[in-house]
């Protein structure tokens, strides 16, 4: 029998990820320090027999070790997320990120746990060839840009998992995810669709960075978890890298007027609706944006056989239905 410890597991993915293993049989356990993760996304696993949780920092070394003496396999979601978060807090995000991990691998060993290890479509930093594949080169932007240190930091995560992979045995798995979004997903650390979403229903102008054509493709987070679920049991997997993401591609202009079309019922006034706000005004001084990210999926397709299912417009029916 699978016990699944997840860090971070109070968050958006992290709690949907707790609710697909529940459901598929494991027992879970949760420990998380509630920075950016909110118990309401919890409470309702609390009456599972097979369910428990700890309110707790991963830095916290001795309640790491008793959780992760208890579990066969973890699957590593704490972090310091979000573009804007990451600006605002370049310090806690560095920590968190690189000293979090280390301590969740170092307790891993001890008890043999399989670790499943979040990372990024932000690793991929500013390739301008799309789609990107898990082998393909990596160009980061300059260590004067803070938006990069999250790059940074979760290369880092990678280059330890597959170091403990090759000089100790452990078995990794790492899974880079693109945007994701659902319901439970908050737009307080900068994530568009949340924050188009809340702005439309409160009939305020939805703010498009610099001129929307910069595009993304955003998975619902059922089809996400499903993946880390499925990777899990996959002996294939172990020390390697997937991406997990959607290739509907969509720009950010047109996000906000299909946000606008499904919240509205169908007005399509939406020019008067969208305002445009330079980088400069969104975020810092010298931000950079990427242009298009789209991931490759064919690994994960090859390995698992994965693929996402659910379409943009349900994902933001879906979110559109939660803020209300
Ligand atoms: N964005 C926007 N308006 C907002 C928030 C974000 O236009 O209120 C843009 C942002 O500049 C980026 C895209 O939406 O081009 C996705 O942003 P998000 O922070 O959700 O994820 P990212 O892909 O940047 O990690």
């Amino acid at each position: 029998m699978a016990h699944a410890l997840i860090t971070g597991g109070a968050g958006f993915i992290g709690s949907h990820l707790a609710e697909t293993l529940l459901a598929r049989g494991d027992s879970v356990t949760v420990i998380d320090d509630l920075s950016t993760g909110s118990f309401a996304n919890i409470e309702h696993l609390t009456g599972n027999p097979r369910f428990r949780f700890a309110i707790e920092s991963i830095t916290n070394e001795v309640v790491l070790d008793r959780l992760a003496s208890e579990c066969n396999v973890i699957y590593h979601l704490a972090a310091a997320v979000g573009v804007q978060l990451i600006i605002q807090q370049p310090v806690h995000t560095i920590e968190t990120n690189v000293m979090g991990t280390e301590a969740v691998f170092k307790a891993a060993l001890r008890y043999r746990a399989k670790v499943l290890v979040a990372s990024t479509s932000e690793v991929y930093g500013k390739s301008g060839r799309v789609p990107f594949a898990e082998d393909d080169d990596i160009t980061l932007g300059p260590t004067s840009r803070n938006r990069w240190a999250y790059a940074a930091t979760k290369m880092v995560d990678e280059f330890l998992a597959l170091a403990y992979h090759r000089e100790h045995g452990l078995p990794v798995v790492i899974f880079r995810l693109f945007n994701t979004v659902g319901p439970r997903q908050t737009g307080r650390y900068g994530m568009v669709i949340p924050r188009f979403v809340r702005q439309a229903l409160a009939g305020e102008p939805l703010t498009v960075y610099g001129d929307g054509s910069q595009s993304r493709c955003f998975c619902n987070v059922s089809d996400s978890v499903r993946a880390i679920a499925g990777l899990a049991e996959a002996p294939d997997a172990v020390g390697r890298v997937f991406n997990i993401g959607s290739t509907e591609e969509v720009t950010i202009l047109e996000l906000a007027r299909r946000t606008l079309a499904l919240a509205s019922d169908g007005d399509d006034n939406w020019q008067q609706q969208i305002r445009f706000i330079s980088y400069e005004d969104a975020y810092a001084l010298g931000f950079e944006d990427m242009q298009r990210r789209v991931p490759d999926i064919s690994r994960i397709g090859q390995t698992i056989g994965w693929s996402p299912l659910i379409p943009l417009d349900t994902t933001l029916q879906q979110v559109i239905d939660f803020v209300k």
